[in-house]
């Protein structure tokens, strides 16, 4: 069945939460056999294996879920944004989260695809990938001459490494990170003191629902040796170097297919389901506190605010 590539939402949202398991009947999806995406034949959402696939009236597309599967996040995850109160004034005025393009990051690896010492070894892999791919294409009954080979293959790479430099400006991300308490580190790097700041607490699954119907991807960074490793060819959005780790990242990446100059996004949220809590900075002076209930209520935000674990005496 020829695939579609037509998401909807609802479908976005179900891909986003189904990895290895038929959506229709449970089953467990075996590694190396693709999922389906797509549509029932009154148009709900499907995402199944092969078990249920006769159900599946238009693909949407293949999934290759175990490229995915170290990018999964469980829906409640906890998720912390540190940010100064300028930044949460606009998130909570706007009723909008801002989305940076990749190319706008201090980090100049964002999306790359690893370190520039290495590009004649990744360069090697994939002419020898497409060369492959050239001498086996389905229905050939003899292959193309070595030469054709060779100069299809090495149009393929440039291609490839173009659209590769290319995906920094048509990629935008929202970053989160995921840990179960507070990170003192964070504090300090986000709102160093006398900086007054703020964490928001979530979920990942309600960081998905606040952001609706928004072509959204959410996922866990993973975290590489560029030393050694690459970013590999799929989704290098979601890999960074190793020295990063500490970020324990979850995004939210948007993906565009043009380039249209805009050096960020906001897309609307419900402030008010995203934020499970607001934490002010424990290096914030008392008063803080309650400038920051104020912008709460001035908002009609009714997120509750918590006091930072940092601040626990202690006993000895
Ligand atoms: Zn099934």
């Amino acid at each position: 069945m020829q695939s579609t590539g037509r998401f909807t939402p609802a479908l976005r949202r179900m891909m986003n939460d189904s990895y290895d398991r038929c959506r229709t009947c449970g089953a467990d999806l075996p590694r190396g056999i693709a999922a389906f995406a797509g549509y029932a034949s009154d148009g709900s959402p499907l995402y199944v294996g092969e078990c249920c696939g006769s159900s599946i009236q238009e693909l949407a597309t293949h999934v290759y879920w175990w490229w995915e599967a170290d990018k999964r996040v469980a829906p409640d995850a906890v998720l912390w944004r540190y940010m100064d109160l300028a930044r949460f004034v606009a998130l909570v005025d706007q009723q909008a989260l801002h989305f940076a393009r990749a190319d706008q990051f201090d980090d100049r690896f964002e999306a790359a695809s690893g370190a520039k010492g290495l590009k004649p070894r990744w360069d090697a892999h994939y002419l020898d990938f497409f060369r492959h791919a050239i001498r086996t294409v389905p229905g050939l009954t003899e292959p193309p001459p070595d030469e054709e080979v060779e100069r299809e293959a090495a149009r393929l790479l440039q291609e490839f490494s173009q659209s590769a430099a290319l995906d920094r400006e048509r990629l935008f991300v929202s970053c989160w990170h995921a840990n179960a308490g507070e990170s003192e580190a964070l504090w300090r790097l986000y709102c160093p003191p006398p900086i007054a700041g703020l964490a928001i607490q979530t979920t990942a699954e309600r960081l998905t629902r606040a952001v609706g119907d928004a072509p959204v991807k959410i996922g866990k960074v993973q975290y590489v040796d560029f030393a050694s490793g690459f970013a590999g060819i799929h989704d290098r959005i979601f890999v960074k170097r190793k020295s990063l780790s500490h970020e324990t990242e979850v995004r939210l990446v948007i993906q565009e297919f043009h380039s249209t100059g805009e050096i960020g996004k906001t897309i609307p949220v419900d402030v008010e389901s995203l934020m499970a809590t607001v934490v002010p900075s424990p290096f914030a002076p008392p008063w803080f506190t309650r400038v920051l209930e104020a912008t709460l209520r001035r908002y009609g935000v009714s997120t509750n605010l918590r006091d930072s674990g940092i601040l626990a005496e202690p006993f000895f």
